[in-house]
């Protein structure tokens, strides 16, 4: 018999060579019916594959990350049996699982892949799942493998495996196609009800440019044919919001391969927008506490050969710059955090000045592969709404709570309803691979959780997912399309105060390290810009709109007077545009409705004989003429009342 350990830590025995598909028909045939995968002492392990020693256990379903993980996985491999049956002698990549769905890289060899084809495999793929093939593990030699792979003329597989270490390698077979893979998988396909693929892309053999290109088939499936059904809606829904098209239609921002790949040009509507929110932030951090401050954009080569980013990063990034006499060498700034480290060494500190919080909305300059490039999410430079804090450990834990404060209420003002937290601690079996002490790790992992709490966060906890110098937290928000983005982090650091030998006297007279927090509750302002873009689709809300108020003069009769309401509104702080197309009143209107500006104001004759305005609100709502000044209360009124939903 052996011992099984439950999430809850309560125990069960069974006997050895039980499977998970086994021990949940043990506790409920519902669960049975829905596992799809399970983790076996911290393994992904087959719903089907026989546990011989005592384990603790988690099982997962639909309902989990790694459930779906599994059944995209176990479908991609479905896919490739179905590529394989409809075109004699594809050649297979990778097939991994995704955010959303999986895909396969694919020698198609002669063959080019239409949208007519994917109609065709997604049949076939149906056709099989039906069969209720069922996904066999097996453990092979590396030289069957080999062997295997040579003689189908699988060169991709053969590079692989050659990889791989010998006894550590299995196949999976699915009916007629086998693949190598750790696995795990679904027990059997029939819980495949419905097949989407939904795109075709070139992708580089291992993401090597100098390679061959490959086909990348993407899809999606689902155990219902309702699920894909409202998949595709919310897909159609997504295309509408992407931040890329609503960049360019909206004046956003831009690209040139000119000024370079992944170096995003913020527009002037785009600054607007962007420095509202900075604006913002810096006002809320005053308020914390926060003190602003301002570093180059390079630092020394030895500036990161101390912080360890050298070591780590140097050669996956930009080249060092040189300066042409003295052959000094300096980085583009990856993170900003040495340098606020410089500015805590710059004078003594006693543990009275303490915590000490350095804001900076620092860019930086980080080398992603161009594939790899995607609008506004992944750039080559971009700029964090960062701040160190340097505290004592007695301190963490309110500084996650003023955090988590500041978080909370931005989040609010840019009504992101839905938010959560993840929270990353220590593997407990391997204390070994971390900096610092036991003592202040345990107290800032119990800091962390216990500032949750207090703010009633919903979060959950992974073990092993810290960092090797500090546990952390990260927020994810849900978007109006209940999407999940992870957005702003907090971030525990035991290894900079060691490495640049920071140091405070304490009550005591002595010498003590300080803890450093790294926090950036937007992440990034080009990462944060791109959700809430997608998220209100455009619709900002007042005091973001980068034109919050377009002025419609019924001819061209009131131009003067539109400009001088213009001008005035503008001192105000309000931001309006003027209609000056020579069109009739009503077609105005309609424009300006689907170019959705929060408010139109109407200028004729009577307007200007009286100095009002005739107001009508986004959404068809008349709400009358008004003088000026009132209009202009007006929408004071309503930016602070946005601002201030705390
Ligand atoms: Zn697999
Ligand atoms: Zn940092």
């Amino acid at each position: 018999m052996i011992n099984i350990t439950f999430p809850d830590n309560s125990v069960r025995q069974y006997e050895s060579g039980v499977t998970p598909l086994d021990i949940a028909k043990s506790l409920s045939e519902g669960l049975a019916r829905n596992v799809l995968s399970a983790k076996v002492n911290g393994t992904m392990w087959d719903a089907m594959r026989p546990v011989d020693e005592d384990a603790t256990i988690q099982l997962f379903t639909w309902d989990d990350p790694e459930g779906k993980a599994t059944f995209w996985h176990s479908s991609a491999h479905l896919m490739a049996e179905a590529i394989e049956a409809l075109y004699k002698g594809v050649k297979f990549g990778i097939g991994p699982a995704v955010d959303a769905g999986f895909y396969y890289d694919i020698d198609t060899g002669d063959i080019t892949l239409t949208e007519a084809d994917l109609v065709a495999i997604e049949k076939k793929m149906l056709e099989l799942a039906r069969e209720k093939q069922s996904f066999e593990r097996v453990d092979v030699s590396k030289a069957e493998a080999l062997k295997y792979f040579n003689e189908k003329g699988d060169e991709y597989k053969v590079e692989l495996i050659s990889e791989l270490e010998d006894g550590t390698i299995t196949y999976y077979k699915c009916g007629a196609f086998t693949d190598l893979c750790r696995g795990p998988h679904i027990p059997n396909t029939s819980v495949i009800k419905a097949v989407k693929l939904t795109s075709l892309a070139g992708a580089y053999w291992r993401g090597d440019e100098k390679r061959k290109q490959l086909t990348r088939v993407y899809g999606i499936t689902f155990p219902k044919q309702k699920e894909l059904d409202e998949y595709l809606v919310l897909l159609e829904e997504a295309k509408k919001r992407d931040h890329r098209k609503l960049g360019r239609e909206l004046e956003l921002f831009m690209f040139s391969d000119t000024v370079g790949k992944g170096l995003p040009i913020w527009l002037p509507k785009g600054t607007e927008l962007r420095l509202r929110l900075q604006e913002y932030l810096t006002k809320i951090q005053k308020e914390y506490g926060y003190e602003q401050v301002i570093t180059p954009h390079i630092g020394g080569k030895q500036l990161y050969v101390t912080s360890g980013h050298w070591d780590h990063y140097g050669e996956d990034s930009f080249r060092p710059i040189t300066t042409p006499e003295e052959g000094e060498e300096y980085l583009l700034k990856p993170m900003n955090c040495p340098h606020h480290c410089m500015i805590f060494k710059w004078k003594p500190r006693s543990y009275k000045d303490l915590p000490l919080r350095c804001a900076e909305f620092g860019t930086v300059y980080r080398y992603e592969q161009s594939g790899e490039l995607h609008g506004l999410t992944r750039v080559r430079s971009f700029t964090q709404d960062d701040a160190h804090i340097f505290c004592r450990p007695d301190q963490v834990k309110e500084e996650f709570i003023r955090v988590m404060e500041i978080i909370e209420i931005i989040f609010k003002a840019l009504d992101f309803k839905n938010f959560e937290a993840q929270i990353s601690l220590r593997d407990p079996n391997d204390h070994e691979k971390y900096v610092g002490t036991d003592e202040n790790w345990a107290k800032a992992e119990a800091a962390i959780q216990e500032a949750c709490a207090e703010k009633g966060l919903p979060a959950h906890v992974e073990y092993g997912e810290a960092a090797f110098y500090g546990p952390k937290l990260d927020f994810m928000v849900k978007d109006a399309l209940g999407r999940k983005w992870q957005l702003g982090t907090i971030q525990v650091d035991y290894n900079l105060p060691e490495r640049f030998d920071l140091s405070y006297i304490g009550a005591d007279n002595e010498k003590h390290r300080p803890v450093m927090v790294h926090r950036a509750p937007f992440g990034s302002m080009e990462r944060f810009v791109a959700v809430l873009l997608e998220h209100c689709a455009g619709e900002f809300p007042l005091w973001l709109a980068p034109d919050q108020v377009i002025i419609l003069p019924v001819s061209e009769k009131y131009l003067d007077f539109a400009k001088n309401l213009q001008s005035y509104l503008k001192k105000s702080d309000i931001r309006a545009l003027i209609d000056e197309r020579n069109e009739k009143i009503g077609r105005k209107i309609r424009d300006a409705e689907m170019k959705k500006y929060p408010y139109m104001l109407i200028v004729g004759e009577k307007e200007e004989a009286e100095n009002q305005v005739s107001v009508r609100k986004h959404g068809q709502v008349d709400l009358g003429t008004m003088s000026t000044d009132d209009f202009a209360a007006l929408i004071r009124k309503q930016v602070e009342e946005e601002q201030n939903k705390r």
